[in-house]
């Protein structure tokens, strides 16, 4: 049955409205990536009390997620990480943990919203560009579906990333360069319409399972936290995160108070930082993105730019790009004195901490929320 509460698609940029029973891909008018928009005034929605019933996992609120099966949708246990507090990495330092999802990081939240609704919607051959991650929970999601994946990484994925998706039963090519790279050749063999593209905001739906994590974080919480602090790549959580706040607020949980969101990049990419210093609406693409340990982050150009900067300066919160060997000590710090071993953008995360700390953009006491958005067994 579909979701009485999912009412339409909306364009992020012009409002314009699609139709949402129809698979959709970008604005037809103006090219910016669609959002799904739910009646969260409808008086027979759960109330917070209720959800907390529920059981756990992603479709526990399926009231704001567009499948047809509800609690019932196809799901490998994505969802529902553990937040919990880091003493040893300071006084009020939350650690959210997503590699605890399926295929070891947070792509699965997305991968499971998507492929279940483009599933619903008949369409049953997919392909993606992929820094690793990515391919691995589309290869995984396709396997419980039984559809087609086909993923494009850029020559530069550690090899765990490609055994991954194959073993799950994709076909996986390299392409030189950058993700970017593989965007356009994805995009190339999706003109025929056959195949459907799973990219980053290329369609409307990943956003909406990375968008739980908002919703998380303030159930666990039992408030929001005052500062979250985010490794930016294609920019879905940080775009869901947002959403989730306004829905929120919508469902009348929240007032119009939001924490402080910050943007985490590397220096040798750091699109979105840059513009966001500089004050634009919309961020210029990274010419040379330079090699980070951090691939998920190596991200030149994201459709979701102008609606990132947006949520950044919205909230009040700020952009920081890192350095490698800053990033890197901090993820060490993040396994000794947090207890996770976890993914360079994780450890991203806890070095922006710091120069947010040391610059006196934010307090020790103040409640801040990190992720750790990938094991680290995945960049062996
Ligand atoms: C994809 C990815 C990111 C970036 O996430 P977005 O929501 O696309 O910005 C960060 N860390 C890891 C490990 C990733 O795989």
């Amino acid at each position: 049955m579909p979701n009485p509460y999912f009412v339409t698609i909306e364009c992020g940029h012009c409002a314009t409205r699609h139709d949402h029973r129809e698979p959709q891909t970008v604005c037809r008018k103006c090219r910016g990536p669609l959002l799904v928009k739910y009646d969260l005034f409808h008086p027979a929605l759960p109330s917070l009390d209720e959800l907390k019933r529920r059981p756990s996992g992603q479709f526990r609120f399926h009231e704001v997620l567009p499948t047809d099966h509800g609690a019932d949708t196809p799901s490998l246990g994505e969802g529902s990480t553990p937040l919990f507090k880091a003493a040893g990495l300071g006084r009020n330092i939350w650690i959210k943990d997503e590699a605890q999802n399926p295929t070891g990081s947070f792509k699965a939240r997305g991968m499971a919203v998507a492929m279940a609704r483009a599933v619903d919607l008949g369409l049953k051959h997919f392909a993606l560009p992929s820094n690793g991650n990515a391919g691995g929970a589309a290869a995984a999601y396709g396997a419980l579906h039984g559809v087609e994946v086909e993923v494009i990484v850029p020559r530069a994925t550690p090899q765990t990333l490609i055994d991954e998706p194959l073993a799950l039963g994709a076909k996986v090519e390299t392409v030189e360069g950058t993700i970017a790279d593989a965007a356009r050749l994805v995009a190339s063999r999706c003109e025929s319409g056959e195949v459907f593209n799973l990219a980053t905001l290329r369609e409307p739906f990943r956003i909406e399972g990375k968008k739980m994590m908002g919703y998380e974080i303030f159930w666990d919480l039992g408030r929001l936290p005052d500062v979250v602090v985010y490794p930016t790549g294609g920019g879905t959580g940080l775009i869901g995160m947002v959403k989730a706040f306004d829905e929120m607020e919508q469902l009348g949980w929240i007032g119009e108070e939001r924490p402080r969101m910050v943007s985490v990049q590397v220096d040798s990419c750091a699109p979105i930082v840059r513009a966001f210093h500089d004050g634009t609406q919309h961020a210029e693409p990274w010419e040379d993105a330079g090699e980070t340990a951090a691939y998920g982050l190596r991200v030149p150009s994201a459709i979701g730019d102008r609606l990132m900067l947006e949520g950044l300066r919205q909230t009040g919160g700020t952009a920081v790009a890192v350095g490698e060997t800053e990033m890197l000590e901090a993820t060490d710090r993040l396994a000794r004195d947090g207890g996770v071993w976890g993914s360079p953008e994780g450890g991203a995360c806890l070095a922006a901490v710091n120069r947010l700390l040391e610059g006196g953009w934010m307090t020790p006491e103040e409640t801040t929320v990190i992720f750790n958005t990938a094991s680290a067994t995945k960049y062996r």
